[in-house]
């Protein structure tokens, strides 16, 4: 049953009451009420901060046996209680249940990739030009972080930076996402449950501008860590250069598929389908812009319309479901001038186009040949359930458009010829390709993007590396 849920701070539940001002919670396929969420004022901020603060006084201290415990602990308790995880999240997220369950189940794993890789945080020594003095290179938690997670994958973004934070030593106040806040509240019970100390994990919610900037600009947050929008990453990473506080940013994409003349049209369109229309499109590393060969972009165009006529739309807790809601009615609007202006430039819509009659924020899948390159949907990201497809003749130049734009996340490419696989890897511009199939976002592979999609990987070896600082140290062993 969804519930009211509160603030998390040292250790304590604050929940909605006459003293806590709070917001409702909205499931974004009935537009039913489903509980209140708590609000953070300046007072619980400041309360978050002195909690984390004293508590990474000693934290910071932990073992790395001690710290990988209470990871794996979490990668435990997730998996046992990832039912009822899932079931919240579909209720304010919107996801079906089946892709909700997949999310908290192959999360999880984060949560044990970082227990295993916290125990090799290693330093180093140096040799010396004299032999009398050790240098040694030792990582040390930066300290106090503040990170800022999205609504699209509530779990998985909040879970990969209480991971990274958590594992390194360091501590953290976290702002969640008002509009589907249940599983970032799940995890903090688990971690709590896991045996972390009160203060390492602090949980809040209310006006993002407001926390953002209070936080960012205590002298005591060292790190900020955000995933969103190129606009607000903007603002969270300049107002953080303004006190030079150390920043990992994980934002948006556009990225374009290639799909070449001698890839496998069903096999392509089938992967696509179910790439494009998972979570309703509102994926960062969603496929987005298509350029299709245009010696196959016919059977490829029939090939997947016939595929996305075939993606049921409903509420998400109906097992037949194949695509929840938009989790908020400010992603149809977008979307819906998206496509509008797209149309106006000359598009031509193949499918869908607006907005599912009825209750919720249902959107029909669409597709869209023809798109102009200067129209808003091959320049912004739709952040929906639209597929705009243009055809291209020549690999390079395909390449050189796919790379025109700010953005640098992700890109695909399709072909079964191992050249142009190479010429695929070495020239799109993003942080992270994927040919011939759909694999990324691994535990153990870095997520993140170049450009102005960001700077610093979330996963992988790299993973630790935003959440400590390097420090030399030079001693005089013997006079
Ligand atoms: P938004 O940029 O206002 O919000 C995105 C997230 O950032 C939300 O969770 C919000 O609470 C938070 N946020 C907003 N302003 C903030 C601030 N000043 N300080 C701290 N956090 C803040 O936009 P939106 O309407 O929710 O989504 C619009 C677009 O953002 C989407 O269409 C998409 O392009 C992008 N987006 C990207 C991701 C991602 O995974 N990279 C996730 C969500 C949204």
């Amino acid at each position: 049953m969804y519930k009211d849920i509160g603030l998390f701070i040292n250790g304590e539940w604050i929940y909605p009451d006459s003293n806590t001002p709070c917001i409702d919670v909205i499931n974004p396929s009935t537009h039913e009420r489903l509980a209140r969420l708590a609000c953070a004022d300046v007072r619980h901020l400041d309360d978050a901060l002195q909690a984390a603060r004293l508590a990474f006084a000693q934290w910071r201290f932990s073992s790395a046996e001690a710290r990988s415990n209470v990871l794996y602990n979490v990668y435990r308790i997730i998996l046992s209680e990832a039912e009822s995880i899932a079931a919240l999240m579909t209720l304010d997220q919107g996801k079906p249940l089946a892709e909700a369950l997949a999310e908290v189940r192959f999360c999880a794993e984060h949560a044990k990739w970082h227990a295993e890789e916290c125990k090799r945080l290693y330093g180093r020594l140096v040799p010396a030009r004299n032999p009398k003095v050790r240098q040694s290179v030792v990582k040390r938690p930066v300290g106090v972080c503040c990170a800022f997670t999205p609504w699209n994958f509530p779990f998985n973004q909040a879970i990969r930076k209480m991971c990274a934070a958590v594992g390194a030593g360091c501590t953290l106040i976290l702002k969640g996402p008002e509009e589907a806040p249940s599983a970032v509240a799940a995890l903090a019970d688990i971690f709590q449950r896991a045996g972390l100390p009160a203060g390492c994990l602090n949980l809040v919610w209310g006006n993002p501008e407001q926390i953002s900037s209070y936080l960012i600009d205590s002298p005591v947050v060292a790190k900020v860590s955000f995933t969103g929008s190129i606009a607000v990453g903007k603002k969270l990473a300049a107002l953080a250069g303004a006190k030079m506080k150390r920043v990992s940013m994980e934002l948006g994409g556009h990225a374009a598929v290639i799909v070449c003349a001698s890839s496998n049209i069903d096999k392509v369109c089938t992967l696509l389908v179910d790439a494009k229309f998972r979570n309703a499109g509102q994926i960062c590393i969603s496929p987005s812009r298509f350029f299709i060969h245009e010696s196959i972009i016919d059977e490829f165009v029939t090939c997947l319309l016939e595929k996305t006529r075939k993606v049921r739309v409903g509420d998400g807790m109906d097992p037949q479901t194949k695509m929840g809601p938009m989790c908020n009615e400010r992603q149809i609007t977008r979307l819906q001038a998206i496509i509008e202006d797209s149309l106006a430039a000359g598009a031509n819509l193949l499918a869908g186009g607006s907005r599912v009659d009825g209750p919720g924020n249902f959107f029909q899948p669409t597709v869209l040949t023809n798109v102009p390159l200067d129209a808003r949907m091959m320049q912004e990201e739709p952040f929906g359930p639209v597929i705009p497809i243009n055809p291209f003749s020549d690999l390079a130049t395909v390449i050189a458009v796919a790379n025109s734009l700010p953005y640098g996340l992700a890109a695909y490419g399709f072909s079964e010829d191992r050249n142009e696989c190479a010429t695929l890897a070495e020239g799109l511009e993003a942080g992270m390709i994927s040919l011939n199939h759909y694999g990324l976002g691994m535990p153990e592979t870095p997520f993140g993007g170049i450009k102005e999609s960001g700077y610093g990987s979330e996963g992988g070896a790299e993973t630790y590396d935003n959440y400590l600082s390097t420090v030399f140290i030079s001693e005089l062993t013997q006079s």
